[in-house]
């Protein structure tokens, strides 16, 4: 999903080191800006919403806009803070209505964040690191290694990125209605990071979005799993790919340290606190888990949730048929053997919609909604082919 650059930009450099003591406020959320605003900046706590709102609702970056801020507290901020925002090298628009921006985070690291509408809804697929360091077998992200965690303020300033793009007014206008942390990246890897930024997209002085429209994915870091059920309140999604231990730890090596059955406990424990399903994905790849055993399984597996959690529909299913990249051993499976699949789940009781395939013109679609299935040559020959018609060298 995203691309290992030099980008050497004279323009909007998102390397430029920060301007010396000066915070990020796109790296606070509510409770931090408070702190900051009272504890660094002598002010009382209201100055730190109205500076939010300033941000979050109306994607105002100058302190000096900010018209309600007395003339001295302006000053102030200029001393002490920046709101800095990612660097859009690119966006592009699919015909089906999909965005996708690519977005500089430093000087060598890029990432894709994507804006998926649909029926009375608009997704954004965020990212939580540029790589990633678990190596799942069918994910074009593994390909390309864990480079570092995001900041919070990158995690942000995707949203804020897209938001502003699409003219989004919280509470009003909403056209973000939805996020998911299913970019690149495992997000409880970067917990701190992400729940701050999670906090930040569901509060009414940031993007307002309800609880259960934040979604978390995660291949399975059972641990974390319970920290996030006990620091946060957002709806969980899990890689899952396969129902039998031996196949799952080959597709996701994660597996070997956290087999099913501790993954789906800790499912439950999730699904129980928080009196909410889980969403479990499922990748199709031909031949490796699309057989009629495989739907057998998972069938199998999800009703033993449902009765564990004591909750009917407590799991979810999202069956996305692999979108084969350059490299890749797997391939997507036909049609045929995709609808029995799902016949042989719904038989079963289960819904288990498939999702289908968005951005496929400007290369958005999602292999399992993480990992933008590109081709890095041919997205580095993208970015330079960008990169030169802004006129910027590509020290590549
Ligand atoms: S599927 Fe997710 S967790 Fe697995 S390698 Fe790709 S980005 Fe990382």
């Amino acid at each position: 999903m995203t691309g290992n650059i030099v980008t050497g930009s004279k323009k909007e450099d998102p390397a430029a080191a920060p301007a010396a003591g000066k915070k990020n406020l796109f790296d606070m959320d509510r409770a931090s800006l408070e702190r900051f605003f009272e504890e660094t900046l002598g002010e009382k706590k209201f100055r730190a919403h109205q500076v939010m709102k300033w941000i979050h609702h109306r994607y105002v970056t100058d302190f000096a806009d900010m018209t309600d801020l007395g003339k001295a507290l302006r000053a102030k901020l200029e001393a002490h803070a920046e709101v800095r925002v990612p660097q859009v090298i690119f966006d592009k628009a699919s015909t089906d209505g999909t965005h996708k921006w690519l977005l500089g985070m430093d000087p060598k690291n890029a990432i894709e964040t994507v804006y998926i509408p649909d029926k009375g809804r608009g997704t954004l697929c965020v990212s939580s690191q540029v790589g990633c360091a678990l190596n799942c077998q069918f994910c074009s992200t593994a390909t390309q290694g864990f480079n570092r965690n995001l900041t919070t303020a990158e995690i942000i300033g995707q949203v804020w990125v897209a938001a502003r793009h699409l003219g989004n007014v919280p509470h009003q206008q909403r056209r973000l209605t939805n996020v998911v942390m299913m970019g690149m990246g495992e997000p409880l890897a970067n917990f701190d990071n992400v729940v701050r930024a999670m906090s930040i997209m569901r509060d009414d002085l940031g993007y307002g979005l309800a609880n259960k429209r934040v979604t978390l994915s995660t291949a399975g870091m059972v641990p974390m799993i319970d920290r996030l059920a006990a620091e946060s309140d957002v709806s969980l999604a899990v890689s899952l790919h396969a129902p039998f231990d031996e196949l799952r730890t080959e597709l996701v090596p994660l597996n070997k340290k956290y087999p099913l059955d501790q993954l789906m406990d800790a499912c439950v424990r999730y699904a129980r606190g928080k009196k909410s399903s889980v969403t479990f994905e499922y990748t199709l790849m031909k031949g490796v888990n699309d057989q009629p055993q495989h739907a057998r399984a998972l069938a199998r597996m999800m009703r033993q949730f449902d009765n564990a959690v004591q909750m009917k529909d407590a799991a979810k299913v999202n069956l996305i048929p692999f979108n084969p990249f350059p490299g890749t051993r797997f391939e997507r499976p036909d049609e045929t053997a995709i609808r029995s699949f799902q016949k042989l789940l719904n038989e079963a009781g289960l819904i288990a919609p498939v999702r289908r395939t968005r951005g496929d013109d400007i290369d958005a679609a999602c292999g399992q909604l993480k990992g933008q299935v590109m081709d890095r040559t041919r997205r580095q020959a993208e970015f330079r082919k960008q990169l030169q018609a802004q006129g910027v060298d590509d020290a590549a």
